[in-house]
């Protein structure tokens, strides 16, 4: 006689029991099926899962065991079919004990309700399954993403086992020529192998991780640091499509991560510094070791990334200003407003501060706080009557990112009410085509409002006539490191410098050098008919104070 008092008790256990089960071939299963099973007689429950329909006609799947016990009978045996459009097809087969040959109606309909249960709980499973491989896998290339990093980083800080752990960050060399030869696709496969070869040097818990593009970083244990180098150093990869070997290398920083480290953002930071150094690292085969000479560097970042704010609205960031001279009567023609911080009784550098200012967009508060100061200080050299000239002032790259960035600047000029004509912006080359088609937009719009534009330290970065060509900019502003230092006789670089001015002039730019500290540089720049120069054998970047002693009143 069937006991429903006991298969109350039972399914309910099994309820509870199944709450804690994650995983859809888990032992936990197992033992939650136990007591209900006993009761209805049941020896073993496996289950096939589809994918789709297709998947179900087509081809075997491979039973996954959810309980058996040592006997059941063969014969007596029930299948269920579950299929919901949302989850997969799940296929139950159901043995009875081996006592059991056939169950009546009423046992028949407990089982079909246990299978409805076991069904809703896999469905659960599953999702939660597809949704935590969404947020932890990068599906082009197969391999984990940032979130795992940080997740298992955070397990194993948690764990006290971080300190048996090297983490790298790596960058393919040269990719986007491997893709333009073989094609995007394939470039992709080439980038899958070399990952899957990597795979087979760390230990099978240890994790790649794709960042985006040819970005990777890893968490390995320290043992296989040897093995991880040696690949990353550079590896053929065949593509069977293209019979051709695509030749794939890395540079790579490298952590070997401290026992006391205590948060997965410090590994970051620290293999992101270091990767930036193997960048430039020929002589070490592109490898660098975070150590303590970054790390200190890194605490400092750090620390000016934090009171940024604070230091801003406590005006802690001054303008200076360094004159430009004209080379014919040696008058002051305006100047360019160089940031200095006063902080902690020091006054830290432009060298300093910016680049960290740069990896947010911190730079861009920056430089409109600076943009509004030059616009208050012109104001009122205007309104007090001295000899206002026009002031330069540095926008990084980052404003590229700002659709708005021309109405920005427009918004503070106009708002301190200076005439446009006193207002130059220096903007440095970009190698970037999105970047280039926005500042090309920019450089027209502010000439289009009457405000000029400055190609900064040209001829250091990647100088592109292009970009000379199609924006109407109108100062070229020649890098220092084009003068002659004065030890060294370099017949190129003074014919570079010729020819930089020439081109200024041919292309209709006003053109002024940078950097000029002596007096045979400055004979030197006006031999090559260069009339503008900015430098230390004019002055320094002077205080606001001092620079409008320079500045003449006009007779009223
Ligand atoms: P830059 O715009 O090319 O500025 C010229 C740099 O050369 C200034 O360095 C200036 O002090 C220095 N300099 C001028 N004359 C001489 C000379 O005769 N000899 C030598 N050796 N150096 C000379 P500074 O002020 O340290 O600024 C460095 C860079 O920091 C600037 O280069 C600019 O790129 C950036 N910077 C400074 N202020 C700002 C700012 O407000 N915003 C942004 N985005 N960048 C800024
Ligand atoms: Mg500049
Ligand atoms: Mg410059």
């Amino acid at each position: 006689m069937f006991d429903n008092a006991e298969y109350g008790r039972a399914l309910d256990e099994f309820l509870i029991n199944m709450e804690s089960v994650t995983d859809e071939r888990s032992d936990a299963i197992a033992l939650a099926l136990g007591p209900i099973c006993n009761v209805l007689g049941i020896g073993r429950v496996g289950v096939c899962f589809y994918e789709n329909t297709i998947q179900e006609r087509e081809s075997e799947v491979k039973e996954t065991l959810l309980y058996e016990t040592e006997v059941y009978n063969d014969a007596c045996i029930y299948t269920q079919r579950e299929d919901t459009m949302d989850t997969c097809i799940a296929v139950y087969s159901v043995n009875g004990t081996c006592e059991n040959h056939g169950w009546d109606e009423v046992i028949l309909s407990k089982i079909k309700v246990l299978l409805k249960i076991l069904y809703s709980f896999h469905g659960r499973i599953r999702t939660m399954r597809i949704a935590s491989e969404m947020l932890y896998k990068d599906h082009e290339l197969e391999v984990y993403n940032l979130n795992y990093f940080v997740k298992v980083a955070n397990y194993l800080i948690d764990k006290k086992e971080i300190g048996k752990y090297c983490a790298c960050r790596f960058n393919l060399k040269g990719f986007s020529s491997v893709n333009d030869r073989v094609g995007r696709r394939n470039g992709t496969l080439a980038m899958k192998k070399f990952v899957k070869g990597l795979q087979l040097n760390i230990e099978d818990d240890d994790i790649i991780c794709r960042v985006g593009g040819d970005n990777f970083i890893m968490l390995f244990n320290k043992t296989r640091l040897d093995d991880v180098k040696l690949y990353l150093a550079g590896q053929d990869v065949y593509l069977i499509e293209e019979d051709e070997n695509v030749y794939i290398s890395a540079s790579t920083g490298f952590y070997m991560i401290d026992e006391d480290c205590d948060n997965a953002t410090d590994i970051m930071d620290s293999i992101s510094m270091a990767a930036k150094v193997a960048k430039n690292s020929a002589e070490t085969a592109y490898t660098a070791f975070f150590d303590s000479q970054l790390l200190e560097q890194s605490k400092k970042n750090r620390y000016i990334e934090e009171i940024f704010v604070d230091a801003m609205a406590n005006e802690e960031f001054k303008v200076f200003y360094q004159p430009k001279v004209d080379l014919k009567d040696y008058l002051m023609v305006g100047a360019e407003a160089l940031c200095r911080w006063f902080h902690d009784g020091k006054i830290v550098s432009p060298g300093d501060f910016i680049p960290v200012l740069e990896r947010s967009q911190a730079i861009c508060q920056l430089d409109f706080y600076m943009l509004d100061h030059v616009c208050k200080d012109i104001r009122r050299w205007i309104d007090t009557g001295k000899q206002a000239v026009k002031v330069s002032v540095n926008l990084s790259r980052k404003h590229l990112g700002n659709s708005r960035i021309l109405e920005d600047i427009l918004d503070i000029i106009d708002r301190n009410n200076v005439p446009h004509e006193y207002i130059e912006i220096e903007l440095t080359e970009t190698t970037m085509d999105l970047h280039f088609d926005i500042l090309k937009q920019l450089v027209t719009g502010l000439r289009n409002n009457g405000i000029s534009t400055s190609v900064d330290d040209f001829g250091t970065g990647y100088s592109s006539l292009n970009l000379l060509r199609e924006a109407p900019w109108s100062v070229l502003k020649i890098d220092r490191s084009y003068l002659p230092d004065g030890k060294n006789y370099d017949e190129k670089r003074m014919a570079m410098l010729k020819h930089l001015i020439a081109l200024s002039a041919d292309m209709g730019f006003e053109c002024i050098v940078e950097g000029v500290e002596t007096v045979e540089q400055l004979k030197l720049i006006k031999r090559n008919n260069c009339f503008l120069a900015q430098g230390f054998y004019f002055d320094k970047p002077l205080a606001v104070e001092e620079f409008e002693t320079r500045l003449m009143y006009i007779e009223t």
